[in-house]
């Protein structure tokens, strides 16, 4: 039996693990690799195992670093179950076939430019065909229920508090009278986020395979994320421009139309028009509405006492093209909702071309901005940005409201842990270098745990739970 690490390993992004065990080898997460183009181009290489020899895939939860290869596994002939929350199934849903778009029309668009150059036309990564596959594959499981899948391999969804539907995994399996327990924390929710609960924590495991991301670093608390946000937005108000949100369709857009709701009044959104423009977004919204037992108790509160937790009074939903554009005639006054979180693609794209060089714009910055992307050069202070092939400079104002992150930081990641007993041995993955050591020498000072940070690759034998790579 071992688990062997093929994604998210000394990175963020492309969540993967492979676990064999007796003759069966299953799949924890099918994840994309996101950031520059060289790193996306990682994504059309070709698996490190067999497709024909998976038997199952376990999904932590809908965001693509997690799902976005599910149909690329499917183009390659993969037809066993897919297992993972409902809610995440409703989100792979939307965002697997808006995947499979924009990869479409990237392609579309690159082959244009090799016909120019008499070179052979490329095929995309997936299809919306290949997308809508992965759909029927889904086997749903509730959280806390246990579930044999395959003979002696066991698994359980607990809830993750990271978006909707998410979850941590535990796994029992069992080779020639040796069980272990691997426990994959998937990503792990930020602890007194809006709308959802806090990560639930677990007790026992021989192995954690957890992530890292902000291993090194602190959410501001709460109370001051909200002072900032609210300081924020009365700057731009005084400044008389617009108001840029990049957000991830789903979770972060939500969040924000909740704590709007929410602080209307003592956040003056009364005096901005609020433009929700993502089709994606829009669609997300309504299964997060759907799957309202999995709400706080302090949104269901809320409910109770004023309706929906996304409706505000002055809420316009951009479901078209020509909607999004009428959005860049207002000079003032609106604040935008737009995707993709981190600027790499979306109808963010278009409102960055024609604000992000004016000097009374403002973009706040609400979520992890990937190496290589054009949000991540925003938040470093870059002077320009290239947009549609043109040079842009910036103008607008950057802020960062970290506290909103939907990732536990490094005292939640700690917290999560100090729930086991014992000592497990632990694998962190889904961080860059820096924080998966700051987090490693950690979890050394407080628990004497040394944790692995595998590399690429990389193998745990869950017998003799020794690491190779
Ligand atoms: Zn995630
Ligand atoms: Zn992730």
């Amino acid at each position: 039996m071992e688990i062997q690490f093929l994604g998210a390993a000394q990175e963020v992004t492309g969540s993967c693990y492979l676990i064999r065990v007796n003759e069966h080898q299953i799949l924890v997460d099918c994840g994309l690799i996101q950031g520059g183009r060289s790193d996306e181009d990682r994504n059309t290489h070709d698996f490190p195992f067999n497709v024909n020899q998976i038997d199952a895939v376990v999904l932590t939860h809908a965001h693509l670093d997690h799902s976005g290869r599910l149909p690329k596994l499917i183009r390659e002939g993969y037809q066993e179950p897919i297992y993972a929350h409902p809610a995440t199934r409703d989100l792979c849903e939307i965002m697997l076939e808006d995947a499979a778009y924009i990869n479409e029309k990237d392609t579309e668009w690159k082959n244009r430019r090799r016909a120019r150059k008499h070179l052979a036309p490329i095929e995309p990564l997936y299809t919306r065909e290949d997308a809508l596959k992965v759909i029927p594959l889904f086997n749903t499981l509730e959280y806390n229920h246990k579930k044999e899948i395959l003979p002696k391999i066991t698994i359980r969804l607990i809830d993750a508090g990271h978006i909707l539907g998410s979850s941590c995994v535990e796994i029992w399996i069992e080779e020639n009278g040796v069980t272990r327990k691997l426990v994959f924390s998937g990503d792990l929710g930020h602890k007194g986020a809006p709308i959802l609960h806090d990560p639930t924590p677990i007790k026992e495991a021989d192995l954690i395979v957890m992530e890292s991301t902000y291993g090194d670093r602190l959410h501001r608390s709460w109370e001051s994320t909200w002072q900032e946000m609210s300081e924020v937005l009365a700057a731009a108000s005084q400044g008389g421009g617009n108001i840029l949100i990049p957000a991830f369709a789903i979770g972060r857009t939500q969040e924000l139309l909740y704590l709007f709701h929410k602080n209307l009044a003592d956040w003056k959104l009364e005096n901005w028009e609020v433009f929700l423009d993502s089709p994606m977004a829009i669609n997300a919204t309504k299964v997060y509405a759907k799957y309202w037992q999995l709400y706080d108790k302090e949104t269901r509160e809320l409910i109770k006492k004023s309706g929906s937790p996304y409706l505000l009074p002055n809420l316009h939903i951009s479901e078209t093209p020509e909607q999004s554009m009428q959005i860049n005639r207002m000079r003032s006054g609106a604040i935008i909702i737009a995707a993709s979180g981190m600027c790499s693609g979306g109808r963010i794209m278009h409102h960055l071309k024609h604000q992000v060089w004016r000097n009374d714009c403002h973009i706040i910055m609400v979520g992890y901005q990937a190496h290589g992307t054009i949000g991540r050069a925003l938040v470093d202070g870059a002077k320009e940005i290239r947009l549609f092939g043109e040079t842009i400079n910036v103008g607008a104002t950057i802020h960062t409201v970290g506290g909103l992150s939907a990732h536990a930081d490094q005292a939640g990641l700690m917290d999560w842990f100090s729930h086991f007993e014992g000592q497990p041995h632990v694998a962190l993955t889904h961080g860059e270098t820096r924080a998966a050591s700051c987090f490693a020498d950690l979890l050394y000072d407080r628990f004497a745990v040394h944790a692995w940070q595998p590399k690429k690759g990389a193998r745990v034998d869950l017998l003799t739970m020794k690491i190779d790579g």
